[in-house]
């Protein structure tokens, strides 16, 4: 699941039109507690940091999940973060594993493997741009980035709009067409409602505006900060470009003054200014991001063109740039502190709440020792899912039971990073778009626990897992006929699993909806079901770890997808799309 987003998160990037951060606030506390996890079938033993399984079988079985997971999520991935090796080697084993299975490759020219196009992109020093017969030089007048791909602008009008993010600001769309739009610093009020802001018109207005323009221009202030210089011409950030974008620009105030021929102080809104001309140049880096796409055909010669797609995301956050923190400390605070892990606002304990930590650590300290950690090795997020998409793999491939269509299973890449592999393959699939039937998204199903807070409802009360829990999001959203038939599935199967809607209600504030990969199929009218046992305090911490989660329940939802795919791929008509399909180029909107 990709972190949530916060006022803060809103300002004027260079680099992205929506910059998002996780914010991850450690505990300064340094001492040691037990896990209080517990493996299948061991009642009183502590559950293994390590282990490595017996050879998997043909059915989805709770000790073949913990086979799978344990490698998936061990420390030598690194965290599988998009952009480095780590991920090629999460993706490795999948593409492996699926090669075994005997499944079809439904990648790239014939392999398993569907390559997503990520760079590193620094700035050329060389870049240039001119206004009014002065030539302003790159990284001592401006600064300019991208997220997509860009041509220079020739001769082009500056138009001044206001503060960055400011839509009552906002231009006409037509009259923002081949202008370069000029902005001062600008941002959100703290406590602004983000979910509501970014389903607002005006800042659809207001990306719709940007997007026409022939460059954005932000006036940062005297000087270009060593930030912004840093980020020009030193990144390492892996950016996913897909798409023909505006240049944006970060000036000084020189460089703005001489585009309006007069100081600061005395632009007005949309007041013109001397033409531009840019020569940029970006120097592009690849770096590793793959999907992994699969393919069971269908037995009906007339219904195998029809696909059912089932997901997860093979990625996640990597390693903590700060160095690493000690692991059972961070699991006491979080736990008192912070119980939805990074979906907690960031805060430090009161009082009240550090006696507690510390009364958790006093209790458990003499048992074991501290243990540095620095890796996110996201066994919930998403080792659980794609794990368990694999086992259902397995038996679709090594079972008895085909559907007449055909299953696609594809594991996403850089969803952490803003569900880019899933966005690159539903705007490129390699199967014909509309022939995807449905897509049931696997995010976080390892947890779900009595003690985990798996999220909040509509009035802010804390949710709590339990029994066969599991969130479903968006079943309903564009096919009541897929949420009903996975109702069905779970009732005549005896699959024992109890589902909860709260996490899916319109105006949710944690914005479930938009927060992974199914997304990304919804937006084009595809129906989905995002399964999920939801949050809890490990969530993109250094702690979600294997030994924490709950292999039997995985392998309950794990039934539950095949069973569901199952019959999806045999009706004898497409699931109905019975409700409004989203615009596919706008915000999601839950
Ligand atoms: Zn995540």
């Amino acid at each position: 699941m990709r972190a949530g987003i916060r006022p803060g998160d809103y300002r004027p990037s260079a680099f992205s039109i929506m910059p998002i951060s996780i914010r991850f606030v450690l505990p300064a506390l340094w001492t040691a507690l037990v896990a209080p996890g517990l493996l299948p079938g061991q009642a009183a033993a502590p559950v293994p940091r390590k282990y490595i399984g017996p050879p998997t079988v043909a059915e989805i079985t709770a000790g073949d999940l913990m086979t799978r997971v344990y490698k998936f999520a061990d420390d030598s991935m690194m965290g599988r973060q998009v952009g480095t090796p780590y991920n090629d080697m999460g993706t490795a084993y999948i593409e492996s594993e699926v090669r075994r299975l005997g499944l079809q490759p439904a990648g790239d020219n014939g392999t398993f493997f569907q390559k997503v196009p990520l760079f590193t992109r620094v700035l050329d020093s060389a870049s240039t741009i001119a206004v009014d017969g002065a030539t302003f030089t790159a990284g001592t007048d401006f600064t300019a980035g991208a997220n997509g791909f860009t041509k220079d602008v020739a001769n082009a009008t500056p138009v001044f709009v206001g503060a960055w993010l400011d839509t009552t600001r906002n231009i006409p769309v037509d009259s923002a067409r081949g202008r370069v739009l000029v902005f001062v610093p600008g941002g959100l009020a703290p406590g602004t409602d983000i979910g509501k802001f970014v389903a607002s018109n005006g800042y659809n207005q207001w990306l719709a505006m940007r997007a026409v323009a022939a460059a954005n221009v932000v006036v940062i202030g005297e000087a270009l900060s060593p930030n912004a210089l840093r980020n020009a011409f030193q990144s390492t950030t892996t950016n996913y470009l897909q798409d023909w974008v505006p240049l944006t620009l970060n000036v000084t105030r020189a460089v703005g003054e001489a585009l309006f021929g007069a100081p600061a102080t005395s632009w007005t809104h949309r007041m013109a200014g001397k033409p531009i001309t840019t020569s940029v140049r970006f120097v592009d880096t690849p770096k590793p991001g793959r999907n992994v796409v699969a393919m069971l055909p269908g037995t009906d010669p007339a219904l195998r063109h029809q696909y059912v797609a089932i997901g997860a995301h093979n990625d996640h956050v990597g390693t903590r740039a700060q160095g690493p923190v000690d692991h059972d400390s961070v699991r006491a605070f979080m736990q008192v502190v912070r119980p939805q892990g990074a979906d907690s606002d960031p805060r430090p304990a009161t009082a009240e709440e550090l006696v507690r930590v510390k009364a958790i650590i006093d209790s458990l300290r003499a048992i074991s020792a501290p243990r540095p950690d620095s890796i996110y090795n996201g066994a919930d997020d998403d080792a659980s899912g794609s794990m368990t998409v694999l086992e259902v793999a397995e038996q679709f491939a090594r079972g008895r039971e085909k559907p007449k269509r055909s299953i696609l299973f594809v594991w996403h890449t850089g969803e952490e990073a803003g569900l880019w592999g899933a966005n690159y393959f539903t705007a490129r699939p390699t199967v014909p778009r509309d022939s995807i039937v449905a897509q049931i998204n696997l995010d976080m199903v390892g947890r779900g626990g009595a003690d985990d807070v798996t999220g909040e409802d509509l009035e802010g009360k804390l949710l709590r897992g339990g029994e066969g829990y599991v969130q479903l999001i968006g079943s309903r959203r564009l096919s009541t006929e897929m949420g009903d038939l996975v109702e069905a599935v779970n009732a005549e199967k005896q699959l024992g699993l109890r589902f909860d809607y709260s996490m899916d209600a319109n105006g949710h504030p944690q914005n479930i909806y938009c927060r992974s990969d199914h997304y990304e199929y919804a937006r084009y009218g595809i129906p989905v079901t995002f399964m999920s046992t939801g949050g809890h305090a490990d969530y993109h911490q250094v702690t979600d770890e294997p030994q924490y989660l709950d292999y039997p329940r995985m392998a309950q939802i794990g039934r539950l997808v095949f069973e569901s795919a199952l019959r999806i791929g045999n009706l004898p008509h497409r699931l109905k799309v019975d409700k409004p399909k989203p615009d596919p180029k706008g915000s999601c909107v839950q």
